[in-house]
C-alpha cells in the first residue's frame, strides 16, 4: 500500500511544470512549480502544516486547542485543513477584499472568519494586529488554550520552504537549477527557497518579483524600507516592512512589476497552456521573464505558481472586475462559451 496516513502527508512533492511560450520566448527553460495542486490549493499548505507540526513538538498547541491567525486567505485555508486532520480548530481574521472564494473555502475547511476593513500595517486595526489581540483575549477563555501562528515572524513558515519546496527544486531540476525567483507575502517561500538552494549550489542567482506598491524591490537592491507607487489586484504578496523572515535574505535581482506587464501571462496560459492560475503567479512569471533576460539564454530558471486560478473567479477572470480597475480583458475571456443544445 501506498496510502498516506491522512491529508497532511498529501502536502508538497508539487510537480515542477515547463511553460512553453515563456521558454521559446527567452531560450530559457522556465519551470513553474505547481503549488496550487497542494490539498488546499496553494504553496501555504507547506508552511501550515510546518508551523502545526512545531507548535505540538513544543508542546506549544494542546489537543484540541484553538489556532488564530490573521492571512490574506491561503495560509488560513492551510492552516484551517491541517488543523482538521488533526482535531484542532481556527479562527482567521482576513481583510474584507479578499476574493469571495477564498473566504467560502475558508469556512468549508471548518474555520470560523473574521473580515476586518483594510487599514495599512501601522494602524492598530490591520488585520494582523487584530488577529494578535484576538488570539490574546481568546486565550484568556480558551480551556485548551492558543496558538498564534504569526506567519510573518514566525521562523516555521521559512523553514517549511527550507525542507521541503527547495529539496524538491533541486532534485527535480537534477541539481541544474541556475535562478530562482519569487514574490514575497511574508517571504517564507522566497527566504526558505534561496537558502536551501544557496547552500547546494552557491553560485545560484536568486531573484524578487515585488508587485506595485510594496517595498521588496527596494528592500533588496538599495537597502531601504520603502513602498513603490501604485497597487496590483494580486492578493497574498506585497510586503511593506523589513520582518524576521526577509531581513537577511540575499537577493541578487529585484523588481517591481506592474498588473498589466503580468497578467497577459496567466490569460495566455490559460488559453494555450492548460493553466490557471492566480494574480502571484502572474507577477512570478513576469519577474522570471525578466530574469531570463537579465541572465540570458541557455539557462534553468524556476518560479512559483502559488495559487489556482478558481481562486479568483470573480475578480481575475471576471471581465467586469477587470474593467473596474480599468485593466484589459482577454478575448477569450469575453466569448460566449456555453453551446445551446
Ligand atoms: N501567493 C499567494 C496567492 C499567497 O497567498 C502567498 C502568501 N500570502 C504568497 C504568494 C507568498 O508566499 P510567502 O508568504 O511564502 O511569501
Amino acid at each position: 500500500m501506498s496510502a498516506y496516513h491522512s491529508v497532511v502527508d498529501a502536502i508538497g512533492n508539487t510537480p515542477l511544470i515547463r511553460l512553453t511560450a515563456l521558454s521559446e520566448e527567452t531560450g530559457c527553460e522556465i519551470l513553474g512549480k505547481a503549488e496550487f495542486m497542494n490539498p488546499g490549493q496553494s504553496v501555504k499548505d507547506r508552511a501550515g502544516r510546518q508551523m502545526i507540526l512545531e507548535a505540538e513538538a513544543r508542546g506549544d498547541l494542546k489537543p484540541g486547542g484553538l489556532i488564530v491567525e490573521g492571512t490574506a486567505g491561503n495560509t488560513g485555508i492551510g492552516l484551517a485543513l491541517v488543523a482538521s486532520a488533526r482535531g484542532y480548530r481556527t479562527v482567521i481574521v482576513i481583510p474584507e477584499t479578499q476574493s469571495r472564494e477564498k473566504k467560502e473555502m475558508l469556512k468549508l475547511c471548518g474555520a470560523e472568519l473574521v473580515e476586518v476593513p483594510v487599514r495599512p500595517f501601522r494602524d492598530p486595526n490591520n488585520y494582523q494586529h487584530v488577529a494578535k489581540r484576538l488570539a490574546e483575549q481568546l486565550a484568556e477563555t480558551e480551556p485548551n488554550g492558543v496558538l498564534f501562528a504569526d506567519q510573518w515572524n514566525n521562523l516555521d513558515n521559512r523553514k517549511a520552504h527550507y525542507l521541503t519546496t527547495g529539496p524538491e527544486i533541486l532534485k527535480q531540476t537534477d541539481g541544474k537549477v541556475d535562478a530562482f525567483i519569487c514574490a514575497v507575502g511574508t517571504g517564507g517561500t522566497l527566504a526558505g527557497v534561496s537558502t536551501y538552494l544557496r547552500e547546494q549550489k552557491p553560485g545560484i542567482v536568486i531573484g524578487c518579483a515585488d508587485p506595485m506598491g510594496a517595498a521588496m524591490a527596494n528592500l533588496f537592491t538599495t537597502g531601504e524600507v520603502k513602498a513603490t507607487e501604485g497597487g496590483s489586484i494580486s492578493e497574498g504578496i506585497g510586503l511593506g516592512r523589513s520582518t524576521p523572515i526577509v531581513e537577511d535574505i540575499k537577493v541578487d535581482h529585484a523588481w517591481s512589476i506592474p498588473d498589466t506587464e503580468a497578467l497577459p501571462i496567466i490569460y495566455d496560459l490559460a488559453e494555450t497552456e492548460g493553466l490557471l492560475l492566480g494574480g502571484s503567479s502572474a507577477i512570478n512569471l513576469a519577474g522570471a521573464r525578466r530574469l531570463a533576460k537579465e541572465i540570458g539564454p541557455g539557462h534553468t530558471i524556476v518560479t512559483i505558481l502559488c495559487d489556482h486560478g478558481t481562486r479568483y473567479q470573480s475578480k481575475l477572470y471576471n471581465p467586469v472586475f477587470l474593467k473596474s480597475k480599468s485593466l484589459p480583458v482577454p478575448d477569450w475571456l469575453e466569448k460566449e462559451t456555453t453551446l445551446k443544445a
